[in-house]
């Protein structure tokens, strides 16, 4: 038969893998025992849910049989076994498309995992193995057929025979090379340890044929060496054993098996209720976001299990939005077998577990923003997006769970606080949360609307990412303390706020600002001097709900509807432009129009929006050179 060509993107991974610098080899091991265990699953499901197949769980197991001549690395399994399309569907697509790209783009990235990330789990064969070989047959199926590989080139795929129902997969072990010994994967002794490390759990016996020497019969010091079937599993899943049993390597090489991410998870939580519903559970926080997460791709969910059987791959009902980063399992004995999704999402014992879940991983969040600064700080890079969206998603329903879960930057060392720690060491004089918004953490250290409180030493937040300010809104308090944005209009500060004078010069120059403001038609919202400025000339502050920010980034969406920010113009009174502005509207209109419009188009500047009339700008400044 012709060989096949793996689909093009499939071949430049595979390519990449083979040669890649993976330094655990050995996973392949994992990687094949778990399809060998799903594909059994399979089998078990469809017998619980069809009346068609009877269930005999003795017929269900994994042999794995080496022979060191012909370097040959076996796998048998008795589960649901594939068709023809399914070999060549299954097996001849590496991985989900986009995974490449991504791959690329996170070449620099060190120890990068990709087979975990995108279950290219059988392809990890080829680190270890020359040539792949995959007899299968399927369940309901008469013929069997093979499946052959030695790598990026191809790949033939014939009918064959094969008696029972199930997948028998043959590696070709590599020759040794002066960096890897690759008889290891052929020494039974090194592979039981190797099943023991990363299968233990597997709910199907994996059974070896592993070499033991006894005495002669009859001899008193002759040994004889013969071959004993072991199970070398133990079959309890992880987390049906004792937590005291287990350690944290139990745990995080149960994350990689599971493929439930490429990274290592930050923090884990295992546990086990009993009462009123009885279920156990492992939570798993990851430390960074999987490709797609912020894409509408992803898709959230707990594994679920009913009595030590999986039923759901991703069950989303387990998981709020706001927590749709966790990863894990719940195992049940109160949930019937056959729920569909339909009843799922109305089964009141799965509403209380989700419930208890939910609160269990707010426990989980706050005790490592306590006890784990760093390790939260690094979630946090990840998934705080995540968090600002569960604040303002629903109408702000779910504010009060997660608000002590947010961190902001801030003026003070420019480092994440929580709004706890900004609260405790505010001064006493403060009497608001004071944030500032911009692109990058420079460009809102240098806005000139801040310059007076931080003279004050009152803290800031700096506010840059395009959720931030949409989630303060919503907040719109925490601890009593209400946020104000440093271009509000009013800034709560009394000595700043009711000045006298200011009053005053608004009053004797009530016509220079309406003159400025006529000048700038309908561009502003009003012209009024500055309580917040002290070395800059102008800027712009803010009436309304929407701020400049929130104008920036709704306009960028598509579709977006054009919003407009009130914008104030404020003039430092205190400031020689104020002077200059008297002297021209006294002696000549057209500077004063001229110094109007450059000052409208400088605050503009300032808050990093585009000027309407670039050219005029150009001229205008230009004019006032000569
Ligand atoms: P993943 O297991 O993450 O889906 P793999 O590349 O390891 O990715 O396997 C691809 C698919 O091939 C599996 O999803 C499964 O449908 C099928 N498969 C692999 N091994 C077996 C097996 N031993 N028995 C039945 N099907 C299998």
């Amino acid at each position: 038969m012709a060989k096949k060509q793996f689909k093009s993107e499939s071949k430049r991974l595979l390519d990449l893998m083979i040669h890649s610098i993976y330094t655990h080899k050995e996973i392949f091991i994992r990687e094949l025992i778990s399809n060998a265990s799903d594909a059994m699953d399979k089998m078990y499901y469809k017998a619980l849910t069809t009346d068609k197949l009877d269930f005999n769980k003795d017929n269900y197991k994994i042999k794995i049989i080496t022979n060191k001549e012909d370097r040959t690395f076996k796998i048998i399994d008795t589960g649901i076994g594939m068709t023809k399309e399914e070999l060549d569907k299954n097996l001849g697509t590496i991985a989900k498309s986009g995974s490449l790209n991504f791959k690329e783009e996170n070449d620099a990235q060190e120890g990068y995992d990709i087979i975990g990330q995108f279950g290219v789990g059988f392809y990890s064969s080829f680190m270890v193995a020359d040539e792949v070989m995959v007899k299968s047959k399927a369940y309901g199926s008469e013929e069997a057929y093979c499946w052959t590989s030695k790598g990026a080139d191809g790949y033939t795929l014939d009918i064959c025979s094969k008696e029972d129902v199930g997948t028998e997969i043959t590696l070709t072990i590599k020759e040794n090379t002066e960096d890897e010994n690759y008889d290891t994967y052929l020494n039974p002794y090194h592979l039981k340890s190797l099943v023991k490390k990363y299968s233990d759990f597997i709910r199907y016996p994996i059974i070896m044929e592993i070499p033991v020497s006894n005495l002669k019969e009859g001899s008193k010091d002759e040994f004889e060496e013969s071959l004993e079937e072991q199970t070398v599993n133990s079959m309890v899943p992880i987390w049906r054993k004792n937590k005291n049993e287990l350690k944290d390597e139990d745990y995080e090489n149960f994350y990689s098996e599971k493929h439930y991410g490429f990274d290592k998870p930050i923090k884990h939580a295992h546990i086990s209720v009993e009462g009123a519903i009885r279920y156990n559970a492992i939570l798993f926080i990851p430390e960074k976001a999987p490709y797609d997460y912020y894409t509408k791709d992803y898709e959230k969910g707990l594994e679920l299990y009913s009595n030590g059987v999986l039923i759901m791959h991703r069950a989303p009902e387990l998981l709020p939005d706001h927590f749709s980063f966790v990863k894990g399992l719940v195992d049940s004995e109160d949930l019937s077998l056959n729920i569909s999704r339909e009843m799922l999402q109305h089964d009141r014992q799965l509403k209380l577990i989700s419930k208890n879940i939910e609160k269990q991983i707010k426990k989980e969040l706050l005790s490592l923003l306590k006890n784990n600064r760093e390790a939260y700080d690094k979630f946090y890079e990840s998934f705080g997006r995540q968090l600002k969206y569960g604040i303002y998603a629903d109408y702000g329903m779910n504010k009060d769970l997660l608000s002590d879960l947010l961190l902001f930057y801030s003026s003070k060392d420019k480092k994440l606080v929580s709004l706890d720690e900004y609260i405790e060491r505010m001064p006493d004089d403060q009497n608001f949360i004071y944030y500032a918004t911009g692109e990058s953490l420079e460009k809102i250290e240098k806005l000139p609307q801040t310059e007076q409180l931080l003279d004050r030493n009152y803290e800031i937040l700096y506010l840059v990412d395009d959720i931030d300010e949409f989630a303060v809104k919503v907040l719109t308090n925490y601890r009593e303390k209400e946020f104000r944005s440093v271009t509000s209009n009013d800034l709560g500060i009394e000595d700043l706020d009711n000045k006298e004078e200011l009053e005053e010069e608004i009053e004797k120059n009530k016509d220079l600002f309406a003159k400025m403001k006529t000048i700038l038609d309908d561009k502003v919202f009003d012209v009024r001097p500055s309580k917040r400025l002290k070395n800059h000339p102008v800027c712009f502050a803010n009436d309304g709900d929407i701020s400049i920010e929130m104008e920036k980034i709704l306009n960028q969406m598509p579709n977006g509807q054009q919003v407009k920010a009130d914008k104030v113009l404020e003039i430092n009174i205190e400031h020689k432009v104020f002077d200059a502005l008297k002297a021209a509207l006294k002696d000549n209109e057209d500077d004063f129009a001229l110094y109007t419009k450059v000052l409208y188009d400088q605050a503009r500047l300032i808050e990093g929006l585009s000027i309407d009339d670039p050219v005029e700008f150009a001229d205008n400044i230009w004019k006032l050179m000569k």
